[in-house]
């Protein structure tokens, strides 16, 4: 019984109903409007020859009771009618419109609107519609009113009825309209509702479908393969799908990658720990253990902020405060803070032309790019064996049509191969998959530390600010990472 309900009340607010139905309202009024019309043009012609009928039957009268102003009335037998038709009328009245005389098969006439002013020939004549009621039945007459006159005088008035629709077309008429008009609508809502249906099917696929989507299984599509409206919605819906798709495995990798991430220096201090403590240890032992477990917490603490400072980039422009400020400013904030890391590998850093760049933008988050930037080219310069004069070299600038300010960082480091270079600001890629850790296996300690994070770090701070970021580089030559803002007021 609900179900039946239930039915009801989707297809009572269903577009398929209110779309058949509009289209019988409307061509309700059209054939209406049409049926109206027929009917009226009909009357017209049934007035037009209900009075050419009575013209022709005063002819006739005037013809059987001679010529001259006022026919001789006298003559004509009460209840001889030879003169008339059977259905016609005949009366004469009085100048003071009283009926004298009655011929025909009514028994008395309706009250008719006789003309008060006569005063020429051409306004003798007057037509007159009424109805009469015979037999219980409505009878519509159409009358000729003609008054008598004799020279200037009114004398009277002869009136001439016949039936106004004498073979009852009229009836006939509206009987045949109001069956067309009521067929063609039923075909109309039928064939409509049938349209509408199969128009609005691919809704209910659509529909249906995304009511199987959940969000542990973005995998399925609505392939419509239509190229009409909602083909275009369901394409757009596809596209959509496939976005949240790739978006979900995407945090799905992150959360995986993070907690794999996490998860080993967190094994590490937990064997450390459970190491030292299973036997009693030297302190030069438990100096060690304690080192590895502050280097694994430093590893840890870098992860988290890196993490952090992704998800705070995640949430938008919201999480920057912008300011103008001058990219070589902060480029030599930087510079100044990573110099005795850079001395400390023997490695140059120095600026090429720094002059005063204006751009909007965040300084902290700015000044985490950068250092990204610059920590990784120290860390990756030291691993180019071939080249023994190690420099970092930091310049700005802007392009030549001022539109674009830009930052480069440029190391002679070992390269980024192409096939790298596209993933390279992917969350968690790293170009040499062993080389994660330092200071926690002995085997890599030369190799330099990192989480992945640092340049996908840089790609969001970037895409913040309306950055692109440009990456050429040379195996064994060297790597240029270029960073260029639109120009405050120009872009
Ligand atoms: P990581 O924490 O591993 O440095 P990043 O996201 O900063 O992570 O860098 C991703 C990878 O890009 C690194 O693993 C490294 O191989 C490569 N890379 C980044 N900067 C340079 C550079 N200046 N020279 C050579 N390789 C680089």
């Amino acid at each position: 019984m609900n179900n039946i309900i239930h039915r009801f009340d989707s297809l009572f607010h269903s577009i398929r109903l209110r779309l058949a139905l509009w289209f019988v309202f409307i061509l309700g009024l059209v054939l209406v409007s049409f049926s109206g019309l027929v009917y009226l043009s009909r009357v017209h012609e049934l007035q037009a020859e209900s009075v050419t009928r009575l013209a022709a039957r005063l002819e006739e009268i005037e013809k059987f009771l001679g010529e001259g102003d006022i026919p001789s009335f006298s003559s004509v037998p009460d209840s001889g009618q030879s003169f008339l038709r059977p259905e016609d009328i005949l009366a004469i009245y009085g100048s003071d419109q009283v009926q004298q005389r009655l011929w025909g098969p009514l028994s008395s006439l309706p009250q008719l609107n006789f003309p008060m002013q006569i005063t020429n020939s051409e306004s003798r004549h007057v037509i007159r519609y009424a109805s009469v009621i015979s037999e219980n039945q409505k009878i519509d007459y159409a009358f000729l009113i003609t008054p008598l006159l004799s020279g200037e005088n009114l004398k009277g008035y002869i009136v001439i009825g016949t039936l106004f629709d004498p073979t009852e077309q009229r009836q006939s008429l509206l009987l045949t309209l109001i069956m067309f008009v009521s067929i063609l609508l039923t075909v109309a809502l039928a064939g409509g509702f049938w349209l509408a249906d199969r128009a609005m099917r691919p809704v209910k696929v659509i529909t249906r479908t995304a009511q199987q989507i959940s969000e542990t299984d973005l995998s399925r599509r609505f392939n419509l393969q239509k190229k009409d409206e909602i083909g275009q919605l369901a394409d757009t819906f596809d596209a959509m799908l496939t976005r949240l798709e790739s978006a979900f495995s995407r945090q799905k990798q992150f959360t995986a990658d993070a907690s794999h991430e996490l998860r080993t220096p967190l094994t590490i201090v937990n064997l450390e720990a459970g190491r030292a403590l299973s036997a009693p240890r030297t302190p030069k032992e438990y100096q060690r253990v304690l080192q590895v477990i502050q280097t694994e917490n430093d590893l840890m603490s870098h992860l988290v902020n890196d993490l952090l400072t992704l998800a705070r980039m995640d949430a938008g422009h919201e999480s920057l405060q912008k300011e103008i400020l001058d990219i070589s400013d902060l480029a030599l904030e930087v510079i100044e803070r990573l110099e005795p890391l850079a001395a400390r590998q023997n490695i140059v850093l120095e600026t090429d032309d720094l002059p005063e760049v204006l751009i909007l933008g965040d300084r902290k988050a700015l000044n985490q790019m950068l250092t990204n930037l610059v920590e990784n080219a120290i860390k990756y310069t030291t691993q180019n064996e071939a080249e023994r004069d190690h420099r970092v070299t930091i310049s700005t600038g802007c392009d030549l049509s001022l539109k674009f300010a830009w930052v480069r960082v440029t190391d002679t480091g070992p390269g980024i191969s192409a096939e790298h270079i596209t993933h390279l600001f992917d969350r968690f890629y790293r170009v040499d998959k062993s080389r994660t850790r330092t200071g926690a296996d002995t085997e890599s300690e030369s190799a330099p530390s990192g989480n992945g994070l640092g340049l996908a770090i840089v790609n969001s701070i970037a895409l913040l600010h309306d950055g692109k970021i440009k990456v050429t580089s040379e195996i064994g030559q060297g790597t240029t990472f270029e960073i260029s803002f639109p120009v405050p007021g120009l872009a």
